[in-house]
């Protein structure tokens, strides 16, 4: 068991620090409390190696390995503000990394699925995540392009890595009036957020913003 000041931390990682990082998310047009509210709580630092936990509050992505970053806070908030917005019960995300997402999404719905390719971070996000006491959420070391069939359908499926195309699996297990969250990449290379809902049996997508992702990739690394 990490003693407490580990899992609250302390100087670079103290509280002090998370609340500056929560004021720069509000100041920067992030809205929902319940986000904010989390973000001051939970433990970014513990997703990251010892070496950069200090760079934990800023806002910026940061390297977790296997050619993979930790999305950065403001991007993390937006996302999450995105998937609460449905009031949704049944959450699929596609791209655990680290964990940290999938921790402050947890926190949001009534339960979660997560599914990552590369199982050195599948691990590590487990552990991450039993350390937290997170009860309502299961990971699973697969290609999440193919989603999560046996739990769908699903009321929201986010990706936090970058699709050139809308993965048909994924929208195959979207309910009806259920929404795909996913960063979509252009012929010419640039990479939009884009929201795809279902309406029975029709798709509609709107562009929200641009952003900046690592790809979504086929097959697992054991
Ligand atoms: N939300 C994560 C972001 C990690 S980066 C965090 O906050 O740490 C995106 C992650 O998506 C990487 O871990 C990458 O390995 C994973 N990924 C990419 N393609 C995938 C796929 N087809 N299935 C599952 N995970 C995938």
């Amino acid at each position: 068991m990490p003693s407490p000041d580990l899992l609250r931390g302390v100087g670079m990682t103290s509280q002090r620090t998370r609340d500056r990082m929560v004021g720069r998310l509000a100041r920067h047009g992030v809205r929902d409390r319940r986000v904010l509210e989390v973000m001051a709580r939970e433990p970014r630092h513990l997703f990251l190696d010892e070496a950069l936990a200090h760079r934990a509050y800023e806002d910026t992505s940061l390297p977790i390995g296997h050619g993979q970053t930790l999305s950065q806070p403001w991007m993390v908030a937006r996302m999450t503000e995105l998937v609460i917005q449905e009031a949704p019960s049944r959450v699929l995300e596609v791209g655990t990394g680290s964990g940290y997402q999938t921790l402050v999404l947890s926190r949001l719905v009534k339960e979660l699925w997560s599914v990552e390719r590369i199982n050195a971070l599948h691990r590590r996000a487990g552990e991450r995540l039993r350390l937290l006491e997170v009860h309502n959420t299961r990971l699973r070391l697969a290609d999440g392009g193919h989603g999560w069939p046996e739990e769908a359908p699903f009321d929201v499926i986010l990706l936090t890595a970058c699709a050139s195309e809308l993965p048909a699996p994924l929208l195959a297990q979207l309910g009806d009036e259920g929404v795909l969250i996913t960063p979509l990449a252009q012929p010419d290379g640039r990479q939009w957020l884009t929201r795809v809902r279902r309406r029975e049996d029709s798709f509609e997508t709107e562009r929200l913003e641009a952003v900046r992702f690592v790809p979504l990739l086929e097959g697992v690394i054991r």
